[in-house]
């Protein structure tokens, strides 16, 4: 039993012009209605070009539709060239960023200081973080993938304060289970979501870990969702591929 407000995240990664964009906005806002976007937030995570027109559509037609970026430079402004900053996607209406993707740290070599300092400047922005954690299958095959997320977990969240934590959303994604069609099970997804909340009650409190909202994703579509909804410490679904169609999307989040 849970308080917390499900959470279902579309991460389009470098997928979707801007005119795509919209379209895939407009058939979601058909496909859902009032109340399901109500008892199940809806978010989608476009590259940053689509930001704009999604802005655009969620603002004129006031829809239930939450969006955000996919990534955020950890400096306020200067030269960075082809960064973009927190301020300047939270001044595009973002209400999140995807922080610490395993893609992010795998091809642009994230390391936990660096995603810890991305996780700093979007709370500085008023931004949520969506903070991804998950093991290689390496790490999985050793069984070490409790104590490898908790490690990502404890160094993306150095230095906050418990009300800051609250405001962060944690992602657990198997790297194994992204983009590969191999699906964790609902009680493997249970089990580091389980343990994350877990370390947060250690670390902060047992109420500041309550209010978290901590995700699964991983090859997540509309036939699995319930099952992995059904665990006590998952609230929701990051989620690649099935975010491209609207129609399963939409399923997805209406999976009560
Ligand atoms: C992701 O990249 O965040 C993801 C979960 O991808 P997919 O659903 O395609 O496995």
């Amino acid at each position: 039993a849970t308080t917390r407000r499900p959470l279902m995240a579309g991460n389009w990664k470098m997928n979707l012009n801007h005119l795509e964009a919209i379209a895939l906005v407009q058939k979601l806002a058909f496909s859902l209605n009032a109340d399901q976007l109500t008892a199940v937030e809806t978010v989608v995570l476009p590259p940053y070009v689509d930001l704009r027109s999604v802005q655009t559509l969620v603002d004129g037609d006031k829809l239930l539709i939450g969006y955000g970026a996919q990534d955020l430079s950890p400096h306020p402004a200067g030269a960075y060239t082809g960064e973009i900053s927190g301020a300047m996607l939270a001044k595009l209406g973002c209400q999140y960023v995807v922080v610490g993707h395993s893609e992010r740290r795998a091809y642009h070599h994230e390391d936990d200081a660096l995603v810890n300092a991305k996780v700093v400047a979007a709370l500085e922005n008023g931004l949520t973080p969506i903070l991804c954690v998950g093991e290689g299958l390496d790490v999985r095959e050793q069984l070490r993938h409790v104590p490898h997320c908790c490690d990502q977990l404890d160094g993306a969240l150095k230095g906050l304060t418990a009300e800051q934590v609250t405001k962060v959303v944690v992602a657990y994604e198997p790297v194994w289970a992204i983009g590969t069609g191999k699906t964790a099970t609902p009680e493997d997804a249970q089990e580091v979501c389980g343990a994350v909340r877990l370390r947060l009650a250690e670390t902060y409190d047992q109420g500041t870990a309550d209010q978290v909202r901590v995700l699964y994703g991983g090859s997540v579509k509309s036939s699995n969702v319930a099952a992995i909804m059904a665990q006590p410490d998952v609230d929701g679904a990051l989620v690649g591929g099935a975010s491209l169609d609207a129609d399963e999307f939409s399923k997805i989040c209406r999976f009560p």
